[in-house]
C-alpha cells in the first residue's frame, strides 16, 4: 500500500505531477480532495469521484476540513498555500508530488529508506546530468528510474509497482527543480540521498524567489538528506558554491568540478580527470562543448560513487545522444547548419552554448524573458562570432536595444519569417541558432513546440 498513511489529501494543480500525486494517494485509500484555477483540468477515469474545487483561485476553508496532508504543485505560487496551512491545518504534512513518493518509497518499499538516490539540481543542464547520469547507471545493470521534473513524475513509477505493472527499480535518479525542492525535505522519512549535486546557479525564476540568494538557498535543500555514505557534488567556479557548501553535512564526502585543488573533478590536457588519478578520455563525451564536459564530470562521478565499473562508464559516455532541443544540428541548407537549442531559456545556458562554438552564427533569440537576466552579457560573443540577429517574442524590442551597433540586427513576427531572415543574413559555413535566452509562453506552448516550429520553417524554406 503505496501511501495508505493519509486519510485525507488536498491536491494543488492537477497537472501532470499534481494528477500522479493524487492518484498514488487514492490508490492508498486515502479521500483525494483537487484544486486547479482552470475550470476544466483533464482527470484520469480514477480520479473522476473526487471532491473538487475547480476554476477559482484558491480553494475555500472547507477544502482544507480535516487534512492530513496538502500536496502542492510545483507550478502553484506557494504562498498563499503556506499561509493556509499553517492557519487551518498546522499539524498536516506538507509535500511536493516528489517529496510524496520518496516517502511512500522510504516506507513501504523493503530497503526503500536506502535505495540507491541520486538528486540533480541546478540552472542549467539539469536534464542532460539526469539522462547521462541514468544511462551510465542502466550500463551498469542498476536499473535505475530516470525522471523528475525530467520525463515521468516518480509516483507514476511507485503506483505501478505497487499495482504489480512494473517492478521496482534498482536506483533513482531524479532531475529535481528548485519548486520541487521547496518541498523536498518535507517528510522526515524520505530515502538517504546517496548523490546530490548543484551543477550551477544563474539568474532565472526571480519572479518566484525574493532574490537570487533566496532561489540559491532553495537549491541547497537538495543537500539536506545526506550522510557518511553521501556524495555532494559542486561546481568550483560557481560563486555560490561557497555557501552552498556550508549546507552539505560534514560527514558526507564534497567534491569540487573543475577546481584546482584535490580530491577534484576537473578538465584538463583533453582528459576528464575524476577524482585524483582517474582520467577519461575528453573525446568519449559524444556531446559537444565544454558545459558538456562539466556535466559528464558530475555524471560520472555520482555513477563510480555508486558503484558502476569505468569500462561501463566510457560505453555510455560514447554512445549518449544529445537530448533534443539542446544545440542540435537540425538541418543543413546551402552549406548553412541549422542548430535548435530551444531548451536555452536563460542567458547563462545560451553562452555555455556558444562557448568553444566555431562557426559564425546568425542568432534567432527572444520572448518570454527571465525577470533579473542579463541579457547584455551576451553582447560580447555576437560582436566577435554573430553574423546577425534576429529578434521575436515579447522581448524582441530589449534584444535589438542591447546588440545594436555590434551587428546587423532585424525583428521578426514569427518563426517562419525569423528562419527566412535568419537564412538570408547567414553565408556557407555558417549557423543559424534558435537559441532564445528565453521561455517560451509569450508564442508557444514550451520550448518543444518552439524548437518543433523551427524545423517546420526550416522546411518550408524550401532546397535551397
Ligand atoms: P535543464 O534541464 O537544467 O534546463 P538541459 O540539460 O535541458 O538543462 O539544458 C538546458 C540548456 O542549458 C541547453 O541550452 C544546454 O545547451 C545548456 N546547458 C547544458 N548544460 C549546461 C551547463 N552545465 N551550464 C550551462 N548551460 C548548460
Amino acid at each position: 500500500d503505496p501511501s495508505s498513511s493519509f486519510r485525507r489529501a488536498l491536491v494543488v494543480g492537477c497537472g501532470h505531477s499534481g494528477v500522479a500525486a493524487a492518484a498514488l494517494l487514492d490508490a492508498g485509500g486515502c479521500e483525494v480532495r483537487l484544486f486547479d484555477q482552470r475550470a476544466d483540468p483533464v482527470l484520469p477515469a480514477r480520479l473522476a469521484g473526487c471532491p473538487r474545487f475547480f476554476g477559482e483561485p484558491l480553494a475555500p476553508d472547507e477544502a482544507f476540513e480535516d487534512l492530513d496532508v496538502l500536496v502542492l504543485s510545483p507550478g502553484v505560487p506557494p504562498g498563499p498555500w503556506r499561509e493556509r496551512h499553517r492557519r487551518l491545518v498546522p499539524e498536516a504534512e506538507l509535500h511536493g508530488e516528489l517529496s510524496l513518493a520518496l516517502a511512500a518509497i522510504a516506507a513501504g518499499w523493503e530497503g526503500g529508506a536506502t535505495l540507491p538516490t541520486v538528486l540533480i539540481t541546478g540552472t542549467n543542464g539539469k536534464s542532460t546530468v539526469t539522462a547521462l547520469t541514468g544511462a551510465m547507471l542502466a550500463a551498469g545493470g542498476l536499473d535505475p528510474f530516470i525522471g523528475g521534473n525530467l520525463g515521468v513524475p516518480l509516483s507514476e513509477r511507485v503506483l505501478a509497482v505497487a499495482e504489480g505493472r512494473r517492478a521496482r527499480p534498482g536506483a533513482l535518479v531524479l532531475e529535481c527543480s528548485s519548486y520541487q525542492l521547496e518541498t523536498l525535505r518535507a517528510s522526515p522519512e524520505a530515502p538517504t540521498t546517496t548523490v546530490a549535486m548543484v551543477l550551477n546557479v544563474s539568474p532565472d525564476h526571480l519572479d518566484r524567489y525574493a532574490s537570487i540568494d533566496d532561489y540559491a538557498e532553495t537549491k541547497a535543500r537538495i543537500f539536506d538528506g545526506l550522510d557518511a555514505h553521501s556524495l555532494a557534488l559542486l561546481s568550483a567556479v560557481d560563486p555560490f558554491t561557497p555557501a552552498l557548501r556550508e549546507r552539505v553535512a560534514p560527514v558526507a564526502e564534497c567534491l569540487l568540478v573543475d577546481g584546482p585543488e584535490p580530491p577534484r573533478l576537473a578538465e584538463h590536457d583533453g582528459a576528464l580527470e575524476l577524482r585524483v588519478g582517474e582520467f577519461y578520455r575528453r573525446e568519449l563525451v559524444a556531446l559537444a562543448g565544454r558545459h558538456n564536459a562539466i556535466n559528464a564530470l558530475f555524471a560520472l562521478a555520482a555513477a563510480r560513487h555508486l558503484g558502476v565499473p569505468r569500462d561501463e562508464c566510457e560505453r555510455a559516455l560514447t554512445e549518449f545522444e544529445a537530448l533534443p532541443h539542446r544545440m542540435n544540428p537540425v538541418a543543413e541548407r546551402g552549406g548553412v547548419v541549422y542548430f535548435d537549442d530551444s531548451k536555452a531559456t536563460n542567458v547563462a545556458s545560451v553562452l555555455a552554448g556558444l562557448d568553444g562554438f566555431e562557426r559564425p552564427f546568425v542568432l534567432i533569440c527572444g520572448g518570454r524573458a527571465k525577470q533579473g537576466d542579463d541579457i547584455g552579457a551576451l553582447r560580447e560573443v555576437l560582436a566577435t562570432q554573430g553574423r546577425g540577429l534576429v529578434a521575436i517574442g515579447e522581448s524582441a524590442d530589449a534584444f535589438l536595444a542591447m546588440a545594436e551597433g555590434a551587428l546587423p540586427c532585424v525583428h521578426a513576427g514569427d518563426m517562419h519569417e525569423a528562419v527566412r531572415l535568419a537564412s538570408e543574413m547567414a553565408t556557407r559555413g555558417d549557423a543559424v541558432l534558435l537559441s532564445p535566452a528565453c521561455a517560451s509562453w509569450d508564442m508557444y506552448r514550451s520550448f518543444v513546440h518552439r524548437g518543433e516550429v523551427f524545423a517546420e520553417a526550416i522546411a518550408a524554406l524550401g532546397s535551397g
